[in-house]
């Protein structure tokens, strides 16, 4: 029997023993571990003493045992205590004074010690338990109760912290508590009921308590508890989550997974398969984890769904299951495609912006290096004015109906890439074998009709510049820039809608800025000059002359305005040119006046442009105030472009300008376009025919019939009609016949520095 109680001690020994070491490892409740380890020390104690008695057959040697063994039972009791007020989470000090207790136990203990020479609590007995062995047992006097008292006091304080806290906690929890309380309550029992019993069964009790509290304080988390709190977090969670065990079946599925998987219409792939079939199929086919995105379809929505699988196994790396985490990336990936699409293509539009078009167009470039291609860029002319005219909504209209041309009317397999490249300007890929002039310019026009009001009061033109790419690795920028510089050569031109960069329009662009840049110097050493071509009347007298500029230039020699003035006009510059040519003809006119030729005028050009730059009135009244000349001697050419850019405005000019005094030529009469239709609002003092109506025509009788109709009118309507451009004998008769009564032409003369003018004055006046 002796040895069977040995053995059971020293496994209990050992077990507590293990414990001890463990709690050592515990690194995060350091308090709570302390303090279980402090009680299950003293437990070993308890349990060591009594091992101790059982093989001492002395009967001090048990006396001094179980002295000891009371004193552990004390502090052990009181660690319970502390134990169960510090794994409540409450603060021991709080609720008990330590020093009190503290003397109480001292108390106890010394008692206890004392009692070993005096014998006022207990005394040794042998035991007549056992027929051949010797064993001990006590036998207590009634002084012992003070100490049960002490024992009895800690375990039911211990108790009520237990069980007020077990009945506090949430279900899971409670199982914490119970446990530790029940057990200790047993051992309570049991020492109040076997007090009289030989054998001290507590000490089993001890040992079960300590292996508990342990136990549950440090190791047991109860598993419930452990689903219940997953289960409540992942339910919460966005993302799904689909739990399937070893064989594919279903263990568990959040709410999000269930909004996904379970509902009445659930997504399904492209091949009909819904996504939990899709799941399942993957779980057992598919040995790898994985993550992917899919697209899942519920009807006509598209869900874009991010699914992850992962595989559970257990320690021996058996499968135990597996779960899927399923996320809607609907949303992100809708604002994702959006941004992309905001990123890359013009918000007005929605076609490509620039860069996505630079982009596309050296895909192609790359992909096929030896196709043909050309890049083409469109302007919309005046485009500023239109916006200003109608307003930006309309100006948006023009824009996006030219968009929709590009996309609908001229679209695949003719573009391949096409763009708006800022502003009015867009861009268009195109494979040279498929370009055809004629309808991409008729469908760049036409884009205007679907804009409504405007397209026909306002002369809309959309220029097409074509680049055609011989250097695949050029930048795409640089490719257009040269389509657009195509489109610079003919800005202006009401003729021409297209035009095409080659070496002789570089070399044009090149000869413009070398003009542009020479310009302040021209101006400054005095490089323009004033020529003067005559006007004759019928009978060969001469009445005044025609101001043309000539620039003689230091290195290029004379250049003809018709190399230059375009080109200024086109950048505002023309006016430079002109206010020098207006002052220097007033300044001839002041000349001529100190010598007394009053009997001559000088016709001067005012470029449309220089209504935009210039307050002509102003300039002019100022000019005759300064040279002190009359102002009918100064002839202002204005053309019917200027006329038509800006028709009232003009109109209430040229009438100031009269009623001031001057006198208005209408230059280049019957080139433009309005023509005759005009004269009936606008009065000029002189209608300048273009010289064109005198170049051989094809049906010259036409041609004729035009001019006589030109002349009568005029003549109708009091305007004197100067001809320019006369070349012959021939042409001064029949336009004499006609009733034309100026000429101007090579038949009589050509533009000539001033001084050969003034000696042909001379001598036409002296005939
Ligand atoms: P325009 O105003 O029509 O001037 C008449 C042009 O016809 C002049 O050319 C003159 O030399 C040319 N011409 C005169 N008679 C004949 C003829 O019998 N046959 C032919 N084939 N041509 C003849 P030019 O001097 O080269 O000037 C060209 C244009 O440049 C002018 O056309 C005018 O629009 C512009 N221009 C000339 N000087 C000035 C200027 O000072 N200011 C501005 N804004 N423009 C000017
Ligand atoms: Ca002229
Ligand atoms: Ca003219």
């Amino acid at each position: 029997m002796k040895i069977t109680l040995a053995v059971a001690m020293m496994l209990a020994m050992s077990m507590l023993g293990i414990c001890i070491f463990k709690t050592y490892k515990e690194k995060n409740k350091y308090e709570l571990a302390q303090i279980v380890r402090r009680t299950l020390i003293t437990g070993f104690a308890i349990v060591f003493v009594n091992f101790i008695s059982l093989l001492m057959i002395n009967k001090t040697i048990a006396l001094i045992n179980y002295s000891i063994y009371f004193i552990c039972a004390d502090w052990m009791l009181y660690f319970l205590f502390r134990f169960s007020i510090i794994y409540m989470g409450e603060d021991f000090k709080k609720y008990v004074n330590k020093k009190i207790m503290y003397l109480v136990l001292t108390a106890d203990c010394i008692s206890i010690l004392l009692n070993i020479p005096f014998g006022h609590l207990f005394s040794i007995k042998e035991s007549t338990l056992f027929e051949d062995e010797i064993y001990f047992h006590i036998d207590t006097t009634n002084l012992f109760y003070t100490h049960y008292a002490i024992i009895l006091m800690l375990a039911v304080f211990t108790l009520i912290t237990l069980y007020y806290k077990a009945f506090n906690s949430p279900a899971f929890y409670r199982s914490k508590y119970l446990l530790i309380a029940i057990v200790l309550t047993v051992l309570v029992g049991m020492n109040f009921f076997m007090t009289e019993s030989e054998i001290d069964f507590s000490v089993v009790g001890y040992v079960i308590e300590g292996v508990c509290i342990y136990y549950c304080s440090l190791v047991y988390t109860p598993q419930r508890l452990i689903s219940k709190t997953i289960m409540d977090i992942s339910q919460g969670m966005s993302v799904g989550l689909y739990v399937l065990d070893k064989d594919g079946e279903e263990l568990f599925c959040n709410d999000a997974a269930e909004q996904l998987i379970k509902r009445i219409n659930p997504p399904k792939t492209e091949d009909d398969v819904t996504l939990a079939e899709w799941c399942h199929s993957e779980y057992l086919n598919n040995t790898n984890e994985f993550t992917r995105e899919m697209t899942f379809y519920r009807g006509e929505e598209e869900l874009i769904l991010k699914i992850q699988l992962q595989r559970i196994t257990d320690g021996k790396n058996q499968l135990q299951g597996g779960y899927f985490t399923i996320t809607n990336s609907t949303e992100d990936y809708k604002k994702l495609k959006k941004e992309r699409y905001l990123a890359t293509h013009d918000a007005l539009t929605g076609i490509y912006n620039k860069e996505r078009f630079y982009e596309k167009c050296r895909e192609y470039f790359v992909a096929n290096p030896t196709v043909e291609f050309y890049i083409i860029c469109t302007d919309i002319k005046e485009f500023k004015m239109i916006n200003d005219f109608f307003g930006t909504k309309f100006g948006d209209t023009v824009l996006t109906n030219f968009a929709y041309t590009l996309r609908n009317r001229l679209k695949l397999p003719d573009i391949l890439v096409y763009g708006r490249l800022g502003n009015d300007i867009f861009g268009v890929l195109i494979l040279k074998q498929h370009f055809n002039e004629q309808k991409f310019v008729t469908e760049a026009q036409n884009a205007f009709y679907y804009s409504g009001k405007g397209h026909n009061t306002f002369q809309m033109i959309n220029y097409v510049g074509v680049y055609e790419v011989t250097n695949h690795n050029l930048p795409v920028s640089v490719m257009c820039d040269r389509a657009r510089m195509a489109i610079a050569s003919i800005k202006g031109d009401y003729h021409k809608r297209i035009a095409y960069y080659d070496n002789a329009l570089r070399d044009n662009i090149m000869l413009e800025q070398e003009l542009i840049s020479d310009l302040g110097a021209a101006i400054a050493q005095e490089q323009f000059k004033m020529y003067l071509q005559p006007q004759m009347s019928s009978d060969g007298k001469l009445l005044g002359a025609e101001a043309l500029v000539r620039w003689m230039h230091p290195i290029k020699g004379q250049i003809m305005p018709g190399s230059f003035i375009p080109v200024f006009e086109k950048n505002g510059l023309i006016s430079d040119v002109d206010m020098f040519i207006w002052e220097t003809a007033c300044k001839q006119l002041r000349k001529w006046k100190d010598e007394g030729k009053t009997d001559l005028y000088i016709s001067v050009n005012i470029s449309p442009r220089d209504f935009y730059f210039l307050n002509i009135y102003q300039v002019f009244t100022d000019l005759v105030n300064k040279y002190q000349i009359d102002p009918k001697v100064i002839k202002l050419e204005i053309t019917e472009t200027a006329v038509v850019m800006d028709f009232n405005r003009q109109l209430e000019l040229i009438s100031r300008l009269r009623q001031t005094g001057f006198i208005v030529e209408m230059d280049d009469f019957g080139s433009g376009y309005s023509s005759l239709n005009m004269l009936k609002d606008i009065h000029v003092d002189v209608l300048k025919i273009d010289m064109a109506f005198l170049k051989k025509a094809e049906d010259e009788d036409r041609s004729k019939k035009i001019l006589q109709m030109i002349i009568s009118l005029s003549k109708q309507l009091g305007m004197p009609v100067i001809t320019e451009g006369v070349e012959t004998a021939e042409q001064v008769k029949f336009l004499s016949e006609m009733g034309c009564d100026m000429f101007q032409g090579y038949y009589f003369a050509k533009p000539m520095p001033v001084d050969s003018f003034e000696r042909l004055y001379e001598r036409n006046r002296s005939r």
